[in-house]
């Protein structure tokens, strides 16, 4: 299988035919080896129109998503971003490219562990991941020119509100434990907030102190 062209088909149908137009983001959907991020026996589908399992009960988020999402932070290239759900690290992948660093949260450590590998195979050298409750945000690296929460709330965190700076971007799904809309939430002012309903969406749930709690999740 030839990836790269796989990669390039994904991006044209999935991705441009969606109406994404930033050709940052989408030089580097085209370069980010997206097959890396999953499991051998999945690396054939890595570059079809869906989520796919990466084990512990997470996915990998469908292409289009990721795009979205990072094309909703309106990224040029000096900020930096907060992610919450490294999961496979594909996202985190994209983000390092368009961002100049990110600080990615993940609760189940082998998906950490496995995504740093990934990353330091692809050289990303401008990402911190920390293995933690993510609902909290990280506060010791705060304010964020960009805040992705890629696990369904079911409300907006506060502590990601306060730790977005001034004109910084916040992107998460909010909604029910299996059905989401993705909202943008701006900074304009201290205390002074943008919301923007973006699309319906469907994430695995956010799991902590201001998430879902870990019953929900059996
Ligand atoms: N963008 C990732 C999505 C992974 S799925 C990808 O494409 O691979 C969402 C991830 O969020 C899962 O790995 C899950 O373990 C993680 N997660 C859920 N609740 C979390 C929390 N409170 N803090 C940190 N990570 C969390």
């Amino acid at each position: 299988m030839d990836y790269a062209v796989a990669r390039r088909r994904m991006v044209q149908q999935q991705i441009v035919a969606r109406g994404i137009v930033d050709p940052r983001l989408i030089e580097v959907m085209n370069k980010v080896p997206r097959h890396l991020f999953v499991d051998e026996g999945l690396r054939g589908h890595a570059y079809t129109d869906g989520s796919l399992p990466i084990g512990h009960k997470q996915t990998i988020s469908q292409p289009y998503i990721v795009a979205a999402m990072s094309a909703a932070l309106e990224l040029h290239g000096n900020e930096r971003v907060l992610e919450i759900g490294t999961g496979s690290g594909y996202q985190t992948a994209i983000l390092a490219m368009l961002a100049k660093r990110v600080y990615s949260v993940e609760r189940i450590s082998a998906l950490a562990a496995r995504a740093r590998k990934v990353l330091d195979s692809l050289q990303l050298s401008n990402v911190n991941i920390k293995i933690a409750d993510g609902t909290t945000g990280w506060k010791d690296q705060a304010p964020f020119d960009g805040i992705l929460v890629a696990a369904g709330a079911p409300d907006v965190p506060e502590e990601y509100l306060s730790q977005l700076t001034l004109g910084g971007r916040l992107v998460l799904p909010v909604g029910g434990y299996h059905q989401q809309s993705l909202i943008r939430i701006t900074r304009l002012a201290d205390e002074q907030f943008h919301r923007e309903e973006l699309m319906g969406c469907r994430f695995v749930p956010l799991i902590g102190e201001a998430g879902w709690s870990d019953a929900e999740d059996e």
